[in-house]
């Protein structure tokens, strides 16, 4: 009996050679210097802010370079697939405008080198695993994941290396006839790799980040296939998919660094060229005073829904990440306000290698400016697309009248320096909500007029203004100056100046006073400028408001 006859009792339907499948898939057509990249989920869970990063950075890289960006699904752990979490992933993308050239979603795939989700993938693993039975270089293992368990437990008690090495690999030298019989007999087993890898012996890897690192060599028969479903473990797929898609770069978790000397080993061992490796900075937080890594469990921020709940225009989340992914990313974006942001030339270098501190207060100001920026317009349709999902009666409200709440949008915007006020759309609600009698009738209550206590004062202010001052049509001098002659009517200094030089001469300022009319027509002390907001809502309105105080 030979290798081959336990290649051909295991897999015999495998017909197939690698170098078919090298043919299949060629070698790309690229320019040179293209970067072939690909995000690689796997959906044992929903998208988190770690693979948007390595999203975002797989997709500058390919655009910047001409080079090709992929998605594949990696779903070989089947018992841990959450439903849903595919749908999201392309969805996500699909929101932040990361548009993949190759992909394979809802039956169709789309590009040469595919399937793009791994389970399809099954003939073209069983023809690379075939192979390395046939020379020797890989074995059944019918050790039960009891056995496996108690070893790891042995070497742990024990203070030893974990892993199936040396005396632990069982059933690396079983006689290929032995092998056979417990095959044929039904016996479960794991495909293992056979390493020839010596532990005390180093070799140079450069990875793209870090530079130049030393690892052990591999010595570890790590499972290849697996037995329950015959699909390939992560080592082996990794190898299989990036050689035949032609992969050039891959950017993945931190958690795969210690994974290099195996993956090595296997690229060394069908030698193939290995693509170069960017791992990313793991994403932390600021917890307190203490710096910790995020979490998906404990922080809502960690999941990308929470960017899409919240309503932040997609272009601010992306620029966050960017910002956290490369240190020159700000000062390039300083330089280029306009430029989209796959035009940045990212370097694997400039990644903070220690970490990278994901700050929400940081995100917050990027997304004002970026609202900030918006055309009224363009707000209006982001914000009812917003609320069409997360906010309906809202939604309602702001399309009944468009052209109203288009002018509320558009107090201080479309201006040199446009309001910062909102972060996110469901930011908008809480700023502006006094606008809509609806929210007013329900809402207006438990306020109080901050500046001057005595409420008869303050009812004899508001009402003497709209008897006295308010003109509809003033323009904002007039309007304003009227406002200070009100304060001084009543023995509010016209200018906060004065008020400061000669405290004793007055009840207060005129800004006292403003902010009397203001709380009285909107119930809010801090709005957007008053004498826009009066114009919008109208003299009828605000007299009825005004008789409620
Ligand atoms: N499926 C792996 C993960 O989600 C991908 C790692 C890689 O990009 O190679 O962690």
């Amino acid at each position: 009996m030979t290798n081959k006859d336990l290649a051909d009792l295991i897999f015999p339907n495998i017909t197939k050679t690698i170098e078919d499948y090298e043919k299949m898939y060629p070698e790309r057509d690229l320019p040179e210097g293209a970067k072939v990249v690909r995000f690689a989920p796997s959906p044992t869970g929903f998208m988190h802010i770690g693979n948007m990063m390595s999203a975002v950075i797989n997709y500058v890289l390919a655009k910047k370079s001409g080079g090709v960006f992929f998605v594949r699904n990696e779903d070989t752990d089947q018992a841990r697939t959450v439903e849903g979490a595919v749908d999201f992933i392309h969805k996500t993308l699909k929101h932040y405008g990361i548009y993949p050239d190759e992909y394979e979603y809802e039956g169709k795939i789309v590009g040469n080198y595919g399937p793009y989700i791994q389970s399809e993938r099954m003939e073209i693993y069983h023809t690379f695993v075939k192979h390395l039975l046939e020379i020797g270089k890989a074995y059944p293992c019918f050790m039960s994941k009891e056995e496996v368990d108690e070893i790891r437990e042995n070497q742990l008690t024990a203070k030893k290396r974990i892993g199936i090495y040396g005396r632990f690999a069982r059933f690396r030298n079983l006689p290929i006839e032995e092998a056979m019989e417990r095959i044929k007999n039904g016996e479960k087993y794991v495909i293992r790799f056979k390493s020839d890898g010596d532990f005390d012996k180093k070799f140079v890897f450069e990875e793209q980040n870090k530079g130049k690192m030393e690892f052990p060599l591999n010595d570890l028969d790590f499972p290849i296939m697996k037995s329950e479903d015959l699909l390939p473990t992560y080592h082996f797929a990794h190898l299989v998919d990036d050689h035949l898609m032609r992969t050039t770069h891959v950017v993945r978790g931190e958690e795969w660094i210690s994974s290099v000397p195996i993956h090595y080993e296997l690229f060394q061992t069908f030698g193939f060229k290995m693509p170069k490796y960017i791992h990313n900075s793991l994403i932390l937080k600021k917890d307190g005073d203490t710096i910790r890594k995020i979490s998906k469990r404990k922080d809502p921020e960690a999941l990308m829904f929470y960017y899409t709940e919240k309503g932040y225009p997609a272009s601010a989340v992306i620029e966050s990440v960017m910002t956290i992914a490369n240190s020159n990313y700000e000062e390039w974006r300083t330089g280029h306000p306009d430029a989209p942001f796959y035009e940045f030339d990212f370097s694997p270098k400039k990644m903070s290698s220690s970490g990278a501190l994901f700050d929400l207060d940081k995100l917050d100001n990027i997304s004002k400016n970026i609202i900030s920026k918006m055309s009224k317009d363009e707000l209006f349709v982001e914000l009812t697309n917003w609320a069409s999902e997360y906010d309906k009666e809202f939604c309602e409200l702001l399309n009944r009248d468009i052209e109203y709440t288009k002018r509320i949008l558009n107090i201080e915007r479309e201006q040199k320096k446009p309001r910062k006020d909102y972060a996110c759309y469901s930011d908008v609600k809480s700023k502006i909500w006094y606008m809509f009698d609806e929210l007013w009738n329900k809402e207006s209550k438990g306020y109080e007029f901050q500046t001057i206590a005595d409420l008869s004062e303050v009812r004899n202010i508001v009402k003497t203004y709209f008897d006295k001052y308010y003109v509809e049509n003033d323009d904002k001098d007039t309007w304003f100056s009227k406002v200070k002659e009100l304060a001084k009517e009543f023995g509010y200094a016209p200018e906060v100046k004065e008020y400061k030089e000669n405290p004793e001469n007055y009840k207060g300022h005129v800004g006292d006073v403003s902010t009397v009319l203001r709380i009285a027509i909107t119930r809010e002390a801090m709005t957007p400028d008053l004498y826009e907001l009066m114009r919008i809502l109208g003299r009828d309105r605000m007299l009825k408001r005004i008789e409620q105080i």
